[in-house]
Order: structure tokens, then sequence, then C-alpha cells
């Protein structure tokens, strides 16, 4: 048995129902799991690992619920960096289809290593292709070695050009093998069990990329297990239209004929949804993965998320693909979606004082989003907040730093209204990933050096 006391924290934000804020706070791990959170004069005074986070902020873990690791090596691509999402998607798609399994372990590391030294605790991650042998397993060996916890997004696509979808025929699978991989992916890696470190969960990747066949005997085969179902939807106009004149219904309509809603369920973005829609979202448990930067960078629109929470929908947030993003900064995140979502407000005719005016989404809301949220989105409820019970999962941000100077007044706002920084502590289960600012599960210089050369490598044949 081992145990962690963390202490003397400026304050402790716990997430919990009460969302509790502690001054010279703390809390009492065993073995990976929370017993006690409450100002530090009230818990025990030794234990295996003593952290005394004196000026510093403690935050449950992040929570990433969508991303593509592996397009950290193609991030700021010259031919994608000013394009929408259907034609940076076909200048990307034959990059990508050079993708090997040892670009798949070095971006894994690569995109988990920014989370960490961000804040984020547990990350979800969406492969939806798979060229020259590369396999899943190669993403989820690698993410063991990082530490955190990983939700391993079986992800496909089956509906190449020839029969009318959008990526070239060259990347699309057979659908048997799908499932044939889907099925034993699950067997051999999926952990319901509270505090797992690997979930597997299953994702065709958009309406436009797979058959609707292969939508419905994914869905049987998630349920069959007890996994979750995840993929990309109402992203942008133009799937809105695919959809349409393909399928003669809109994205959300298109899901339902195919059962592909309930709690068991997430999609990322969910930016063109109507209020039907959103209520269809929050009575059947559809969970969303909203992605700011993403929908910014490729000039998608403003996912109605204060309109979702209000309606009830499970929110959380997402640093989407690397090459859409171009990073991994989860905090960075939050801060976009409090902005993006103010600029939504003020376009929609809203002055910012005026009376009837709809309300702006507050920083607290945002960091919310970003963890308990998240926690919800992926059915998880051993994390997401620090309170006894759950995983010890949290972060820590020195706040006596240049970038928070002057912004003491509301610590808990700083960290969203300021500009983003790297955390000084990301522990997972009572496990330091970070510590001092330093990653501590593998030597950082050497996976720059070599995703560098492999990003080089993939571009050169183009
Ligand atoms: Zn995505």
């Amino acid at each position: 048995m081992t145990t962690l006391l963390v202490r003397h924290a400026m304050l402790l934000i716990s997430m919990d129902d009460q969302r509790r804020e502690i001054p010279e706070g703390g809390f009492f791990a065993r073995d990976g799991i929370i017993e006690q959170v409450g100002p530090t004069v009230a818990l025990p005074s030794v234990a295996d690992e003593v952290l005394d986070l004196h000026d510093h902020l403690v935050l449950p873990g992040l929570v990433n619920t969508h991303h593509h690791f592996y397009q950290t090596l193609t991030r700021a691509v010259p031919a994608a960096q000013n394009a929408n999402l259907f034609n940076w998607l076909k200048t990307l798609y034959p990059i990508w289809a050079r993708l090997t399994p040892q670009d798949i372990h070095l971006s894994t590391q690569t995109a988990l290593t920014e989370l960490a030294l961000s804040g984020c605790t547990t990350a979800s991650d969406h492969l939806y292709l798979y060229p020259n042998g590369s396999r899943l397993e190669d993403e989820i060996l690698a993410g063991m070695e990082i530490g955190l916890r990983l939700h391993a997004a079986r992800g496909s696509m089956s509906l190449g050009e020839s029969k009318g979808g959008l990526p070239p025929d060259s990347v699309v699978e057979d659908e048997d093998s799908i499932l044939r991989d889907s099925q034993q992916l699950i067997e051999k890696y999926h952990d319901p069990n509270p505090g797992a470190f690997v979930r597997v969960v299953l994702a065709p990747c958009s309406p436009f990329s797979v058959t609707a066949d292969l939508m419905r005997q994914s869905a049987a085969l998630a349920r069959q297990y007890g996994v979750h179902l995840h993929t990309h939807l109402a992203e942008t106009q133009d799937e809105e239209s695919f959809c349409l004149e393909k399928f003669g219904h809109r994205p959300v309509d298109y899901m339902k004929t195919l059962n592909w809603v309930g709690e068991d369920v997430w999609f990322a973005h969910s930016v063109h949804v109507n209020p039907s829609e959103m209520d269809l979202y929050a009575r059947t448990g559809c969970g969303v993965a909203h992605c700011p930067t993403s929908n910014m960078r490729l000039a998608s629109g403003i996912a109605p998320i204060l309109d979702m929470l209000a309606r009830g929908v499970r929110v959380g947030l997402g640093v989407d693909g690397s090459a859409s993003n171009d990073g991994s900064h989860l905090m960075a995140e939050a801060r976009q979606a409090m902005l993006v979502a103010r600029l939504g407000a003020g376009l929609h005719g809203a002055s910012l004082s005026g009376e009837g005016s709809p309300p702006l989404m507050t920083a607290r809301q945002a960091l919310e989003i970003a963890t308990r949220g998240g926690a919800a989105v992926l059915g998880r409820a051993d994390i997401g907040s620090l309170e006894p019970g759950k995983c010890a999962d949290f972060f820590a941000i020195n706040l006596n730093r240049l970038e928070y100077a002057g912004a003491m007044h509301d610590p808990v706002a700083a960290v969203v209204f300021c500009a983003p920084v790297l955390v000084d502590y990301t522990v997972v289960g009572g496990k330091y990933v970070v510590k001092d600012g330093q990653l501590v599960t593998l030597d950082l210089p050497r996976l720059i050096e070599s995703h560098n050369r492999a990003a080089q490598r993939l571009l050169k044949k183009n």
C-alpha cells in the first residue's frame, strides 16, 4: 500500500457536487484512490509521499474527449494551412497513407506528453487509418509508457472515393476486418473497471467515410461488449449537405436511423445542430466533444455549447487532431471554449451588458467542461473531480509566475483568462507523470528529435 498526501495548496478546486474551492487545501490518497479532501489542518499529517504545494492551484486532471494523435506529425503542413475540412482532408489523406507503426508510436507519445504538460490525465484518441501495418495496439502500448489514462477509439473508414465517399480507396479498409480487429482489441485491452487505464471505443470515422452498414454493425458489437461509440458529427455545412443528398437525413437524424444514440455514444463537434437535435442529445444521453480551436481553424462554425448545457446535454472538451489545432494544450482549449462561446453570443445579437443578452461562458464553466464534463462524456464516474472514492488524478500550477502577475484576485479565473502555461505537476492514479515541470516517464529531447525526423520523412515524398 502507498499513500499520498497533497497539502498546503493555495487553493484546491474540487469540482465536486458543491463545487468546493478549498483554501490551504489538499487531499489524502491510498493506492491511487482519494480518501479525504479538505483544508490541510483536517488531513493526516504523514504519508509515504508528501507533496507541499504552497503557491499552487490544484485542479482535477483534465479530460480530453477527442484527438487524433498521429496528426502531430502533420502540423502546419503548408498545403493544408488555409483549407476547410473537406479540402484539408483531401490534401492530408495521401500523406497519412505513408504512416508506419513507428510513426503511430512516436506521435502517440508526443501528443500525450503535450497533454500531460497541459494538465490532462485522461485522453481519448480516435485512430481511423491503419496504413503499412499500423495497429491500434501501437498506440495503446506507446500510451502505457506515458502514464495517462487512454480511451483508444478503434476508428475506421470503409467508404472510399470509388463508392462515393471522401477518402481515397488507398486508406479505407474492408469492413469484415474492421469488425474482427475491433472485437479482438476489446477482448485484449478493454478494462471496464473503475480506475481503468485503457478502455477501447468503437469509432467509425464520419458519415462521409463509412457505410451505414458498418455504423450499425459497430453499434451492435459495442453494445454486446458494453464499450462506448464515437464518431465525428455535424461538424460542417458540407457534411450536412452530403448527408441530406446521400441519405436524405440531416446528420443527427441519420444517426438516429442507425441506432447511434444513447448514453454510450458521444459525437465530436456538433457545430451544426438545431434545438430539436440538441434536445434529442439531452433526452437520449448522447455526449458532445467540443473542439473550439479546430472549429475555428477549419472555419467550421461555432458550436452552441451554452445552449446545449442549458438543455442538459453532456459536454466535454477536445483538442481534436493536431493537424487542425495545431497543438494538444487542453488548458488552452478551455480558454478557447470560453472565448469562442462569447464571440458566438456577441454575433447572435447580444450586447455584453444589455438587458436580455444571452449569458457569457464563465472561466469556471470552461473548467467544468474540461474536467467533470469530459469524465461524464467518456462514461467515467471515477474521475473528473477531487473527492473521496475517486482516482487521485490532478494537476498543479505554481501561480507565482509572470503570466498571472496582477490576476490573483481570482486565481481560478486567472488560469483560464491569462495566457496558457505548462503545468508544474500532473499526477495520475497517485503517480507522477509531470514533476517540477518535467515529464518523468520519457526522454523528451530524444522524442522531439525522432518525431521531427518522422514528420520530415512523411512530407518528403509528397
Ligand atoms: Zn476529429
